[in-house]
């Protein structure tokens, strides 16, 4: 059996003629495909707005400029997440502030939120960057109202659940990065996400004004909009009207534009992003049957609707047993995550062991399974019977 890895991209021929049709066309980067792929994500999730940007954590900084995160600001996360959702706040000086997960979802646990707010005084937080971790939706809706009763802005990291759906909102129609609930919301489409473009990502936001100043952030902060030009004409070097070259650095910016070339690929992708979710759930359904009522089992993420099923977890007793197991049989095992508060970095600002004990003791046990879509049966066949050898089960 051949190498068997946690996720995999999915390149179709289909895929490859959309870049070489960019590839030979006028435009390498800032060309149609863009607009294009912005327009059709946006659709896809929900949301009036989105932004393409170079990748996922360029996304999350541009979200952090856009909300003016300064020197001192305390911003809530969770600690079971890609280091990128809390690094996004120390970009700008914020103060990461972790608040432990709840143990069935894996998910911020929005109890503990509530008491981290109600212990300080009103305006001591922010914002909040909730994630859909695993592809799980956390429950935006009630988020928002507790965002609104403490005056935080809230960012979606949503890298793990395009096309997922919230599933305690009124209803399932309700899409993550929909724009209803998040301020903003953020995607990547780096190849172990359900939509590769290579390195890639989106911001999907309902706010004009939010919107805009990303689309000035994403290319150096620059304005080219007679409109909104604050230097004289005449200063511009023109006559009665602005001159064609003219332009205006207005804020600092970024160059953390997507190519052309890559938004074909990201845009050729989204159209199978539906099979895709499907054959993940039906992956996630056969695992979650397999291991049910397993004594090996401490838990599993089950199946739940809406659910985008980017990772397939289970908790497990003699997980590096387990682990190494899988290795020596070709099936590569993740874990997701290392708790970010115990990262050197983190821990160098006052963090430690303890602090969150629900993330810290999942940590002992987690191990992400192989799910993604073309993974054959034989092959889920073969991680199931892999792990069940080694339970001599
Ligand atoms: C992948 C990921 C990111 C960062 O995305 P990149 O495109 O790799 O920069 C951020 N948050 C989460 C939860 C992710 O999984």
């Amino acid at each position: 059996m051949k190498a068997i890895p946690y996720g995999r991209q999915n390149i179709t021929e289909e895929d490859i003629q959309a870049v070489i049709e960019t590839l030979q066309s006028d435009y390498l980067t800032q060309g149609p495909k863009i607009a294009e792929f912005e327009a059709a994500f946006a659709e896809y999730v929900g949301c009036k707005y989105a932004v393409a940007v170079s990748n996922g954590t360029g996304a999350l900084h541009l979200c952090t400029i856009a909300l003016d995160v300064k020197e001192g600001d305390k911003v809530i996360t969770t600690p079971i997440t890609f280091a990128a959702s809390a690094n996004c706040i120390r970009y700008c000086g914020g103060e990461v502030v972790f608040s432990d997960i709840d143990s069935k979802t894996y998910l911020l646990d929005i109890d503990k939120v509530r008491v981290l707010l109600e212990s300080s005084p009103k305006g001591t937080y922010k914002g909040v960057i909730p994630v859909d971790f695993a592809g799980r939706a956390v429950d935006l809706e009630a988020f928002r109202q507790l965002a609104d009763e403490y005056d935080l802005w809230i960012i979606e990291d949503s890298c793990h659940a395009p096309g997922g759906a919230f599933q305690d909102a009124s209803n399932l129609d309700q899409f993550c990065g929909n724009g209803q609930f998040a301020d903003l919301a953020i995607f990547s489409f780096h190849p172990v996400k359900h939509i590769a473009s290579g390195e890639g990502g989106m911001i999907t936001t309902n706010n004009e004004i939010l919107y805009k100043k990303l689309l000035q952030l994403r290319t150096h902060g620059i304005v080219k909009n007679d409109d909104l030009y604050t230097n004289s004409i005449e200063f511009a070097g023109g006559i009665e009207q602005y001159p064609g070259w003219y332009m205006e650095m207005q804020s600092l910016g970024f160059n953390y534009r997507l190519t052309d070339f890559q938004a074909a690929l990201g845009l050729s992708q989204l159209n199978r992003a539906d099979e895709g979710l499907i054959k993940r759930k039906q992956i996630a359904e056969t695992y979650f049957k397999s291991f049910k009522d397993k004594s090996f089992i401490k838990g599993q993420s089950g199946v739940v609707n809406g659910h985008a099923y980017h990772l397939y977890i289970i908790e497990v007793q003699d997980r590096l047993g387990l682990y190494n197991h899988l290795r020596k049989n070709n099936i590569f095992a993740q874990i997701h995550y290392i708790p970010c508060h115990l990262m050197p970095y983190y821990k160098e600002l006052g963090w430690k062991e303890g602090d969150m004990p629900n993330a810290e003791n999942y940590y002992k046990h987690c191990i992400s399974l192989p799910i993604f879509p073309t993974l054959t049966n034989e092959e889920q066949n073969f991680v199931i019977e892999s792990v069940k050898a080694f339970y001599n089960e």
